[in-house]
Protein backbone atom coordinates (compact mmCIF):
# COMPACT_ATOMS: atom_id res chain seq x y z
CA UNK A 1 0.00 0.00 0.00
CA UNK A 2 3.25 2.58 0.38
CA UNK A 3 3.44 2.44 -3.21
CA UNK A 4 -0.26 4.23 -3.50
CA UNK A 5 0.70 7.24 -1.32
CA UNK A 6 4.30 7.28 -2.49
CA UNK A 7 2.73 7.89 -6.20
CA UNK A 8 -0.42 10.14 -4.71
CA UNK A 9 2.91 12.46 -2.92
CA UNK A 10 5.40 11.97 -5.63
CA UNK A 11 3.63 11.86 -8.95
CA UNK A 12 0.01 13.14 -8.94
CA UNK A 13 0.59 16.08 -6.30
CA UNK A 14 3.25 17.76 -8.07
CA UNK A 15 1.32 17.05 -11.69
CA UNK A 16 -1.96 19.23 -10.54
CA UNK A 17 -2.89 22.14 -11.72
CA UNK A 18 -3.94 24.85 -9.25
CA UNK A 19 -5.91 27.17 -10.61
CA UNK A 20 -9.09 25.01 -11.45
CA UNK A 21 -11.84 24.21 -9.37
CA UNK A 22 -12.23 21.05 -9.50
CA UNK A 23 -9.20 18.87 -9.34
CA UNK A 24 -8.94 15.85 -12.41
CA UNK A 25 -8.05 12.45 -10.97
CA UNK A 26 -8.23 10.63 -14.06
CA UNK A 27 -4.33 9.46 -13.96
CA UNK A 28 -4.85 8.82 -9.64
CA UNK A 29 -7.91 6.48 -10.85
CA UNK A 30 -6.08 4.73 -13.92
CA UNK A 31 -2.93 4.20 -11.17
CA UNK A 32 -5.41 3.17 -8.57
CA UNK A 33 -7.15 0.41 -10.37
CA UNK A 34 -3.65 -1.24 -10.49
CA UNK A 35 -3.58 -1.49 -6.57
CA UNK A 36 -4.91 -4.55 -4.42
CA UNK A 37 -7.03 -3.23 -1.98
CA UNK A 38 -5.55 -4.17 1.92
CA UNK A 39 -8.42 -4.16 4.57
CA UNK A 40 -7.47 -2.29 7.80
CA UNK A 41 -7.35 -5.24 10.20
CA UNK A 42 -7.93 -5.28 14.05
CA UNK A 43 -5.02 -7.64 14.31
CA UNK A 44 -2.45 -5.45 13.15
CA UNK A 45 -3.30 -2.11 14.41
CA UNK A 46 -0.05 -0.74 13.71
CA UNK A 47 0.18 -1.48 9.95
CA UNK A 48 -3.82 -0.22 10.08
CA UNK A 49 -2.97 3.10 11.21
CA UNK A 50 0.16 3.03 8.87
CA UNK A 51 -2.24 2.28 5.78
CA UNK A 52 -5.31 4.29 6.53
CA UNK A 53 -3.93 7.23 4.40
CA UNK A 54 -3.61 5.19 1.43
CA UNK A 55 -7.20 3.21 2.25
CA UNK A 56 -8.31 7.07 2.14
CA UNK A 57 -6.73 7.77 -1.73
CA UNK A 58 -8.22 4.51 -3.01
CA UNK A 59 -11.77 5.50 -1.61
CA UNK A 60 -11.81 8.96 -3.20
CA UNK A 61 -10.57 7.06 -6.23
CA UNK A 62 -13.68 4.89 -6.22
CA UNK A 63 -16.15 7.70 -4.78
CA UNK A 64 -15.57 10.04 -7.74
CA UNK A 65 -15.28 7.06 -10.41
CA UNK A 66 -18.07 8.65 -12.63
CA UNK A 67 -16.46 11.87 -12.91
CA UNK A 68 -12.73 11.43 -11.87
CA UNK A 69 -13.19 15.33 -10.47
CA UNK A 70 -12.95 16.08 -7.05
CA UNK A 71 -14.36 19.46 -5.77
CA UNK A 72 -10.83 21.59 -4.92
CA UNK A 73 -11.61 23.10 -1.78
CA UNK A 74 -11.86 19.24 -0.22
CA UNK A 75 -8.97 17.57 -2.23
CA UNK A 76 -6.18 20.07 -0.74
CA UNK A 77 -7.53 19.29 2.68
CA UNK A 78 -7.73 15.49 1.89
CA UNK A 79 -3.95 15.55 0.71
CA UNK A 80 -2.59 17.94 3.55
CA UNK A 81 -4.14 15.16 5.75
CA UNK A 82 -2.97 12.46 4.25
CA UNK A 83 0.46 14.09 3.52
CA UNK A 84 0.80 13.98 7.84
CA UNK A 85 1.90 12.20 10.34
CA UNK A 86 -0.50 9.72 12.46
CA UNK A 87 1.91 10.18 15.16
CA UNK A 88 0.15 13.12 15.82
CA UNK A 89 -3.29 12.35 17.57
CA UNK A 90 -5.20 14.75 15.63
CA UNK A 91 -3.92 13.54 12.62
CA UNK A 92 -4.44 10.41 13.16
CA UNK A 93 -8.39 11.29 14.18
CA UNK A 94 -8.92 13.36 11.19
CA UNK A 95 -7.40 10.21 8.99
CA UNK A 96 -10.01 7.75 10.67
CA UNK A 97 -13.40 10.28 9.85
CA UNK A 98 -11.75 10.75 6.29
CA UNK A 99 -11.79 6.97 5.79
CA UNK A 100 -15.45 6.90 6.73
CA UNK A 101 -16.29 10.30 4.77
CA UNK A 102 -14.41 8.93 1.77
CA UNK A 103 -16.98 6.04 1.10
CA UNK A 104 -20.07 8.59 0.95
CA UNK A 105 -22.13 8.88 -2.22
CA UNK A 106 -22.75 12.63 -1.89
CA UNK A 107 -23.39 15.67 -3.84
CA UNK A 108 -19.92 17.85 -4.22
CA UNK A 109 -21.30 20.62 -1.77
CA UNK A 110 -21.78 18.44 0.91
CA UNK A 111 -18.65 16.32 0.55
CA UNK A 112 -16.62 20.24 0.35
CA UNK A 113 -18.48 21.30 3.49
CA UNK A 114 -17.87 17.51 5.82
CA UNK A 115 -14.07 17.12 4.31
CA UNK A 116 -13.26 20.77 5.11
CA UNK A 117 -14.68 20.92 8.53
CA UNK A 118 -12.51 17.93 9.82
CA UNK A 119 -9.86 20.26 9.09
CA UNK A 120 -10.23 21.28 12.79
CA UNK A 121 -10.97 17.92 14.22
CA UNK A 122 -8.79 17.23 17.36
CA UNK A 123 -8.58 15.96 20.35
CA UNK A 124 -10.95 17.57 23.49
CA UNK A 125 -7.45 17.48 25.60
CA UNK A 126 -9.17 19.63 29.06
CA UNK A 127 -12.83 17.98 29.41
CA UNK A 128 -15.73 19.48 31.46
CA UNK A 129 -16.75 17.32 34.31
CA UNK A 130 -20.11 16.21 32.59
CA UNK A 131 -18.00 15.19 29.74
CA UNK A 132 -16.01 12.65 31.65
CA UNK A 133 -19.56 11.15 32.90
CA UNK A 134 -20.32 10.44 29.48
CA UNK A 135 -17.40 8.80 28.62
CA UNK A 136 -17.53 6.46 32.38
CA UNK A 137 -21.73 5.95 30.73
CA UNK A 138 -20.25 5.10 27.25
CA UNK A 139 -17.97 2.71 28.93
CA UNK A 140 -20.93 0.92 31.04
CA UNK A 141 -22.95 0.64 27.41
CA UNK A 142 -20.16 -1.29 25.65
CA UNK A 143 -20.18 -3.60 28.51
CA UNK A 144 -23.16 -4.20 28.70
CA UNK A 145 -24.40 -7.71 28.33
CA UNK A 146 -27.86 -7.12 26.96
CA UNK A 147 -26.93 -4.68 24.23
CA UNK A 148 -24.17 -6.75 23.19
CA UNK A 149 -26.52 -9.40 22.75
CA UNK A 150 -28.57 -6.80 20.71
CA UNK A 151 -25.93 -5.81 18.66
CA UNK A 152 -24.67 -9.40 18.16
CA UNK A 153 -28.36 -10.41 17.12
CA UNK A 154 -27.74 -7.20 14.23
CA UNK A 155 -24.98 -9.02 13.01
CA UNK A 156 -26.70 -12.33 12.49
CA UNK A 157 -29.09 -10.40 10.22
CA UNK A 158 -26.75 -8.91 8.23
CA UNK A 159 -24.95 -12.06 7.90
CA UNK A 160 -21.97 -11.65 10.08
CA UNK A 161 -19.75 -14.26 12.55
CA UNK A 162 -20.56 -13.15 15.96
CA UNK A 163 -17.77 -15.78 16.89
CA UNK A 164 -15.39 -13.01 16.10
CA UNK A 165 -16.77 -10.72 18.32
CA UNK A 166 -16.92 -12.81 21.56
CA UNK A 167 -13.16 -12.31 23.07
CA UNK A 168 -13.37 -8.87 21.82
CA UNK A 169 -16.21 -7.97 24.33
CA UNK A 170 -13.95 -9.34 27.12
CA UNK A 171 -11.27 -6.70 26.25
CA UNK A 172 -10.59 -3.58 28.80
CA UNK A 173 -9.24 -1.83 26.06
CA UNK A 174 -11.66 -0.18 24.33
CA UNK A 175 -11.19 3.52 24.45
CA UNK A 176 -14.15 6.14 24.32
CA UNK A 177 -12.16 9.97 23.08
CA UNK A 178 -13.81 13.07 23.37
CA UNK A 179 -13.29 15.13 20.42
CA UNK A 180 -14.27 18.78 19.15
CA UNK A 181 -14.40 20.50 16.29
CA UNK A 182 -16.81 22.90 14.11
CA UNK A 183 -18.54 20.02 12.71
CA UNK A 184 -21.58 20.60 15.00
CA UNK A 185 -24.29 17.61 13.05
CA UNK A 186 -21.26 15.39 13.21
CA UNK A 187 -22.47 12.91 16.72
CA UNK A 188 -19.69 10.47 16.87
CA UNK A 189 -17.59 8.00 14.85
CA UNK A 190 -15.34 5.07 15.46
CA UNK A 191 -11.70 4.08 15.54
CA UNK A 192 -9.71 0.76 15.77
CA UNK A 193 -10.73 -0.13 19.10
CA UNK A 194 -11.94 3.24 19.77
CA UNK A 195 -14.94 5.09 19.91
CA UNK A 196 -15.20 8.99 19.11
CA UNK A 197 -18.10 11.42 21.00
CA UNK A 198 -17.92 14.91 19.56
CA UNK A 199 -18.69 17.32 22.56
CA UNK A 200 -19.42 20.32 20.32
CA UNK A 201 -22.44 18.32 19.12
CA UNK A 202 -24.03 17.31 22.57
CA UNK A 203 -22.64 20.86 24.18
CA UNK A 204 -24.36 22.46 21.77
CA UNK A 205 -27.51 20.60 22.36
CA UNK A 206 -27.70 21.29 26.16
CA UNK A 207 -27.23 24.80 25.17
CA UNK A 208 -30.11 24.81 23.10
CA UNK A 209 -32.30 22.80 25.20
CA UNK A 210 -35.83 24.38 26.74
CA UNK A 211 -36.99 21.76 29.09
CA UNK A 212 -35.93 21.38 32.86
CA UNK A 213 -32.94 20.51 34.69
CA UNK A 214 -34.06 16.88 35.17
CA UNK A 215 -35.14 16.28 31.94
CA UNK A 216 -32.03 17.49 30.38
CA UNK A 217 -30.10 14.92 32.50
CA UNK A 218 -31.96 12.11 31.20
CA UNK A 219 -32.20 13.40 27.57
CA UNK A 220 -28.60 13.94 27.59
CA UNK A 221 -27.89 10.59 29.07
CA UNK A 222 -29.88 8.77 26.62
CA UNK A 223 -28.44 10.75 23.69
CA UNK A 224 -24.57 9.47 24.97
CA UNK A 225 -26.02 5.61 25.36
CA UNK A 226 -27.97 5.78 21.86
CA UNK A 227 -24.59 7.50 20.49
CA UNK A 228 -22.60 4.89 22.01
CA UNK A 229 -24.65 1.77 21.19
CA UNK A 230 -24.70 3.20 17.76
CA UNK A 231 -20.93 3.76 17.49
CA UNK A 232 -19.94 0.55 19.18
CA UNK A 233 -22.18 -2.01 16.87
CA UNK A 234 -19.81 -0.30 14.07
CA UNK A 235 -17.05 -1.36 15.94
CA UNK A 236 -18.62 -4.85 16.08
CA UNK A 237 -19.20 -5.22 12.74
CA UNK A 238 -15.81 -4.38 12.30
CA UNK A 239 -14.10 -6.37 14.38
CA UNK A 240 -16.45 -9.56 12.78
CA UNK A 241 -15.79 -8.43 9.81
CA UNK A 242 -12.06 -8.03 9.93
CA UNK A 243 -11.73 -4.99 7.93
CA UNK A 244 -11.88 -1.48 9.74
CA UNK A 245 -12.35 0.05 5.75
CA UNK A 246 -16.09 -2.21 5.52
CA UNK A 247 -19.05 -0.19 4.73
CA UNK A 248 -21.88 -1.86 6.41
CA UNK A 249 -25.01 -0.83 3.82
CA UNK A 250 -23.33 -3.11 1.04
CA UNK A 251 -22.91 -5.71 3.57
CA UNK A 252 -26.37 -5.80 4.24
CA UNK A 253 -27.31 -5.38 0.82
CA UNK A 254 -25.02 -8.91 -0.19
CA UNK A 255 -27.32 -10.56 2.29
CA UNK A 256 -30.47 -9.54 0.80
CA UNK A 257 -31.29 -6.33 2.71
CA UNK A 258 -32.42 -2.96 1.38
CA UNK A 259 -28.82 -0.51 0.96
CA UNK A 260 -30.43 2.32 2.77
CA UNK A 261 -31.92 1.05 6.76
CA UNK A 262 -28.74 -1.13 6.85
CA UNK A 263 -26.21 1.39 7.83
CA UNK A 264 -25.28 -0.69 11.18
CA UNK A 265 -25.42 1.83 13.89
CA UNK A 266 -29.07 2.93 12.21
CA UNK A 267 -29.95 -0.46 12.29
CA UNK A 268 -29.04 -1.61 15.86
CA UNK A 269 -30.61 1.96 17.37
CA UNK A 270 -33.66 0.78 15.25
CA UNK A 271 -33.01 -2.59 16.86
CA UNK A 272 -33.29 -1.47 20.25
CA UNK A 273 -35.47 1.53 20.05
CA UNK A 274 -37.77 0.67 17.26
CA UNK A 275 -36.48 3.86 15.15
CA UNK A 276 -33.08 6.23 15.50
CA UNK A 277 -35.30 9.10 18.35
CA UNK A 278 -33.98 12.25 18.52
CA UNK A 279 -33.87 12.21 22.85
CA UNK A 280 -33.03 16.14 23.14
CA UNK A 281 -36.09 16.83 20.52
CA UNK A 282 -38.40 14.22 21.83
CA UNK A 283 -38.29 15.04 25.66
CA UNK A 284 -41.69 16.63 25.95
CA UNK A 285 -43.41 13.58 24.56
CA UNK A 286 -40.96 10.34 24.98
CA UNK A 287 -41.55 7.86 27.46
CA UNK A 288 -40.17 9.14 30.53
CA UNK A 289 -40.70 5.57 32.25
CA UNK A 290 -38.83 3.62 29.79
CA UNK A 291 -35.96 6.41 29.62
CA UNK A 292 -35.32 6.07 33.06
CA UNK A 293 -35.56 2.31 33.26
CA UNK A 294 -32.95 2.74 30.16
CA UNK A 295 -30.71 4.77 31.91
CA UNK A 296 -31.00 3.14 35.05
CA UNK A 297 -30.38 -0.37 33.80
CA UNK A 298 -27.09 0.72 31.69
CA UNK A 299 -25.77 2.62 34.94
CA UNK A 300 -26.18 -0.59 36.75
CA UNK A 301 -25.80 -3.11 34.30
CA UNK A 302 -29.05 -4.78 34.77
CA UNK A 303 -31.83 -6.29 32.47
CA UNK A 304 -33.04 -3.75 29.71
CA UNK A 305 -36.85 -2.89 29.92
CA UNK A 306 -38.95 -3.79 27.28
CA UNK A 307 -38.68 -2.76 23.86
CA UNK A 308 -39.40 0.83 23.23
CA UNK A 309 -43.47 1.55 22.35
CA UNK A 310 -43.15 4.30 20.59
CA UNK A 311 -45.26 7.42 21.63
CA UNK A 312 -46.98 9.81 19.59
CA UNK A 313 -44.61 12.74 19.69
CA UNK A 314 -41.03 11.25 20.02
CA UNK A 315 -38.98 12.57 17.08
CA UNK A 316 -36.75 10.73 14.90
CA UNK A 317 -33.46 11.56 13.52
CA UNK A 318 -32.29 12.31 10.48
CA UNK A 319 -29.17 10.28 10.57
CA UNK A 320 -26.98 10.23 6.99
CA UNK A 321 -27.76 6.16 6.20
CA UNK A 322 -24.54 6.68 3.98
CA UNK A 323 -21.82 8.09 6.47
CA UNK A 324 -20.79 4.27 7.72
CA UNK A 325 -18.66 4.57 10.57
CA UNK A 326 -19.59 7.99 11.46
CA UNK A 327 -22.90 9.36 12.54
CA UNK A 328 -23.84 12.67 10.74
CA UNK A 329 -27.24 14.27 11.11
CA UNK A 330 -28.49 15.72 8.32
CA UNK A 331 -31.74 17.35 9.26
CA UNK A 332 -29.58 21.17 10.12
CA UNK A 333 -27.05 21.37 7.45
CA UNK A 334 -27.23 23.92 5.06
CA UNK A 335 -25.09 23.89 2.13
ZN1 LIG B 1 -23.22 5.06 11.81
Amino acid sequence: MAEIKKYFLESFLPSIQSTTTNVDISDLYDESAKWTPVPLTYSNKFESVMNLSAVIIKNLCKLFRATKKVPRLAFDVIAHIVNDSTDQPDILLRQILLCHVTKRQADAGYFVYIVTSIEDLKLKRVPLQDELEWVALAHKVIKHAQINHKINECLTDLGQSITEVTEFEKKDQIKITLVESGLKILRGFVGLEELFIHTDHFRQKINDFKGSLEQLQLVSKMDIISIAIHEYAHLKIRQSNGDFNMHSPVVGHLHGLPVIPHEFGTFTERKIFGKQIDWFASYRAMDYEFVERFVHSVENGGPLPPSYIESSGVVPRLGDPYVDGADIEVNNYIC
